[in-house]
Formats: C-alpha cells, sequence, structure tokens
C-alpha cells in the first residue's frame, strides 16, 4: 500500500518514543497518555484506520467528527492532486483563485435561503471568531454601537480560541480562562432528559423560549447577537432540542432585532439528515459558521456565511473604514477547496443527505435497544450524531463520579474490540463516517454494546 511507504523506516517502538519525545496532544493529559502505548495511524480506507502495529479500527467518531465518505476516497484524492499540480496556495486578500470561487457559488446553492455570501477560514473556532466580530461591527456601521453583547446557550462549545471561548460554557473547559474572556449571556439549553420542566416537551420549549424573551426584553438593545448549536449541542454531550425550540430562538431574534449566528461546525454537511440542521425547522440564521465536514474530513477550511443585509452594512468608501479587517494566512487555500468541492459533488453522487436521514431511522432502532443495558440511561441521536448517557441508577438519573472515568473505559473498551471513540464525560458519542453501509453500522454497533456492557455490567454480580 503506498500510503504507508514513506515512512515504513521507523518501528512502532522508535516512534512511539518520539511522539512521547516531541509531541504535546491536544486535550489529553500528557501525563497519563505517555504511559500508555499510542495508537500511531499509517493510513486510512473506508471507514477504517490502520495502525503501525497492524491493528485496524473503525473510525466511530469521524476523526473527531470530521470524517464523510470515508479515508482514502479516490475522488478527494484525485481533486487535491490535480490542484495541487496548478497551485497549492495563493492569497485571498484582495485577490481570488479558482476552487475558492467555485466553492463558494456551491455553498450558496446548499445554503438556507438568504444566505448570499461566504467568508474562508481554516477552522470551526475561527469560523465563530469571524462571525463574533462581523455581527460586532455590522452594528456599528448600522449606527447602533450599544449593541455589543452576546447571548449564548449554557453548556455551548464553539472552539476554543479566545473569542469562541468567551461564548463557550463547559466549565471543564473554559473557566480557567475566565479572566481573559469577554462576558456574555448565558441561557440555558433545553434538555429534556434532566429537565427542570418536567417531560412534557411543548412546556419545555415553551420554558425556554420565555427564558429567552425575558433576556432580550431587557436587553435587546444591547444585545448584537445570539449564538446556538443548532438542533444538537454537541460537545455537551449530544443534547437533541426538542422540535419548535429553534424556530422560536429565530423569530425572537427577528422580532427584538438581535442577529442568529447558527454554529453548524458539527451539525451541517449532513451529519444530522440535513444538509444543514436549521433545515430541520425550515430556519435561516443571519450568520452561519461551518467547518468539519466540509472537506469531507480531509483539510482544514471553514465558512463563515451571511446575508446580503449583513455584508452590505461593511460596504462604503474607502476612506470610511468599514472593510472587515480579518483574515487568516490560509483563507480560501486552493487545496482545501478543490477537496471541498469534490467532497461536495461526492454528495450529490450518493444522494448522501437522503441516506443519511434514511439509515439514521435504522441507527434510532438499533440505538433503542441499548437501553437494554443496566446503565444506559439516556440515548440521544439525531442523524449520524448519538450520544449515550450512563448513569449510576437508571431510575435516579444519578451519574457516574467523574473520577471513575466511565466514558473513557468504554472507549478504552472498543479501541481494544476495533472501534476508535471518544467519550464527552459520561457520554459515549459514536458518530460514525456518513458513508457507513448498514452492515458497517451494525459491526460498529456490536462492539459499542459490548464495551458498555463489559465496563458497566461485565464486572457486576
Ligand atoms: C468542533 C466545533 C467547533 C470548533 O471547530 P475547530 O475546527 O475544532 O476549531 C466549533 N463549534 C462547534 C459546534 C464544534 O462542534
Amino acid at each position: 500500500m503506498t500510503a504507508t511507504k514513506p515512512y515504513t523506516q521507523f518501528t512502532y517502538e522508535e516512534m512511539a518514543a518520539k511522539n512521547k519525545e516531541y509531541v504535546w496532544h491536544p486535550f489529553t493529559q500528557m501525563k497519563q497518555y505517555i504511559e500508555d502505548n499510542p495508537v500511531i495511524i499509517t493510513h486510512g480506507k473506508g471507514r477504517k484506520l490502520f495502525d503501525m502495529q497492524g491493528k485496524s479500527y473503525w473510525d466511530g467518531v469521524s476523526s473527531i467528527w470530521l470524517n464523510v465518505h470515508g479515508h482514502c476516497v479516490e475522488e478527494i484524492n484525485e481533486a487535491i492532486r490535480d490542484q495541487l499540480n496548478l497551485v497549492a496556495h495563493s492569497t485571498l486578500l484582495g485577490m481570488a483563485n479558482v476552487p475558492s470561487v467555485l466553492l463558494a457559488e456551491k455553498l450558496v446553492k446548499l445554503m438556507p435561503k438568504g444566505l448570499k455570501k461566504v467568508f474562508y477560514s481554516d477552522a470551526g473556532a475561527t469560523s465563530v471568531e469571524i462571525a463574533i466580530k462581523m455581527a460586532y461591527q455590522y452594528w456599528q456601521h448600522k449606527g447602533k454601537p450599544e449593541k455589543q453583547h452576546f447571548i449564548t446557550m449554557k453548556e455551548a462549545y464553539h472552539g476554543d480560541t479566545i473569542g469562541a471561548v468567551s461564548v463557550g460554557a463547559i466549565d471543564l473547559f473554559h473557566e480557567t480562562y475566565r479572566s481573559l474572556l469577554f462576558p456574555s449571556i448565558k441561557i440555558s439549553y433545553p434538555f429534556i432528559y434532566r429537565s427542570p420542566y418536567g417531560e412534557d416537551r411543548d412546556t419545555i420549549v415553551q420554558k425556554h423560549l420565555e427564558e429567552l424573551e425575558k433576556t432580550l426584553n431587557t436587553r435587546g438593545h444591547e444585545i448584537a447577537a445570539l449564538i446556538v448549536e443548532p438542533i444538537v449541542q454537541g460537545a455537551s454531550g449530544i443534547i437533541v432540542m426538542p422540535e419548535g425550540y429553534l424556530r422560536g430562538v429565530r423569530d425572537l431574534c427577528t422580532k427584538y432585532d438581535v442577529l442568529m449566528i447558527a454554529d453548524e461546525v458539527a451539525t451541517g454537511f449532513g451529519r444530522t439528515g440535513k444538509m444543514f440542521a436549521c433545515e430541520h425547522e425550515d430556519v435561516t440564521p443571519d450568520i452561519l459558521t461551518a467547518g468539519k465536514g466540509i472537506t469531507g474530513g480531509y483539510l482544514p477550511v471553514a465558512i463563515t456565511v451571511t446575508t446580503d443585509e449583513v455584508y452590505n452594512a461593511f460596504l462604503g468608501e474607502y476612506e470610511e473604514q468599514k472593510t472587515f479587517f480579518h483574515g487568516h494566512s490560509y483563507t480560501g487555500n486552493p487545496l482545501g477547496c478543490a477537496a471541498a468541492l469534490a467532497n461536495l459533488e461526492l454528495f450529490e453522487k450518493t444522494s448522501l443527505v437522503d441516506e443519511v436521514a434514511r439509515k439514521s431511522i435504522y441507527l434510532e432502532k438499533r440505538l433503542k435497544e441499548f437501553y437494554e443495558l443496566k446503565h444506559v440511561g439516556d440515548v440521544r441521536q439525531k442523524g449520524f450524531m448519538a450520544g449515550i448517557e450512563l448513569v449510576k441508577d437508571k431510575e435516579t438519573k444519578e451519574p457516574f463520579e467523574w473520577k471513575e472515568r466511565v466514558g473513557v473505559l468504554v472507549c478504552r473498551r472498543t479501541r481494544e474490540l476495533g472501534m476508535l471513540l471518544r467519550p464527552l464525560g459520561n457520554v459515549v458519542v459514536f458518530m460514525p463516517p456518513l458513508a457507513s453501509t448498514i452492515e458497517e453500522l451494525d459491526e460498529m454497533l456490536s462492539i459499542l454494546r459490548q464495551a458498555i456492557y463489559d465496563i458497566t455490567e461485565g464486572n457486576e454480580e
């Protein structure tokens, strides 16, 4: 296999030693990590990844929520190679390149109606920074500079740069940096399983919308935008919104003249069974951010897409200084845009979004069976985004203690059984590549179920 060729002079042990010596891994307690034998990936094919020790694994979380068609997909490989033979990179500052133009056209056609202008960057976090700065500056141009504040949802995750962390609300990740952050207004995200308003979904929606309206009513005049992970709040533990909430948020933002930012970095590009999650409730945000699946999980490209209304507010004479002074070195990278174009062509060719919607009905049915397990408290799923919350006691919903690391242990067990996963606390996340077949899903699910059983029940009498 040619993919492994370049580095075959090294043994696993040598590579593991270099990894330990030189690399600091993200979201990883390095003290523990370096005591373990690391998985070192050499290549991938389809929905599988292969490591230096000759083991293969299902990519059960799509390499952290990115992968779409699988690994080493010929059409995407070829598109990148073709572009590479032309030019690897040229700037978008004051000039254009071919793939970024064609991709923007394609994206606008796919977007919820009304989103018209594409601003490129290179990570989900940067796409959010851009959205924040755009919203902030928009109101200055509109003559309402007092609109400076942001509403976000409790437990929200929008990336790890300082602006994105400022609108983030996962204490474990964000609290350390509090004094560095700008303050944001936090309202609660409707969470059916642990709702203080009982189990009736309409009541939950209504109560949460009332909470939002109260905030908007008192502070709307000083709020630039509300940012939300539409339909599924991801990093908080795959929390699926009850129907009607997103629509309600949109309507309230409109009513109180607040921009709505939909962060579709995780949910965009088919993940929830629609091209964009906003489509589930026929919502067009004022600004939409996306990344992750945009290149099929190949290269770092992200986008911030907005309406003509927002875009036009930045138009003016040079000396008016209405320019959006923001950009990154690799904004609009041609290789990334070429990969994204090939990715989106494959979406069409394989009717991928419809297929995800179809297969997710099957996935839902299979995941419901997990309730047979003693410690599965809640199964949350939308499309190919699923979270299984493990609890100590199903009746009382008492969580496992943090230090029990039950999510970590389950994922360690799935790895032994041949699938790579990564938990969020006590929530085991399952997010297979969108092109996974029913047979592949079955194999992954049986590993998942086995691992949950082994860790939570296997030692019980
Ligand atoms: C992953 C994620 C981000 C951050 O994206 P990066 O590419 O990791 O910077 C932002 N928002 C949401 C909803 C995400 O899931």
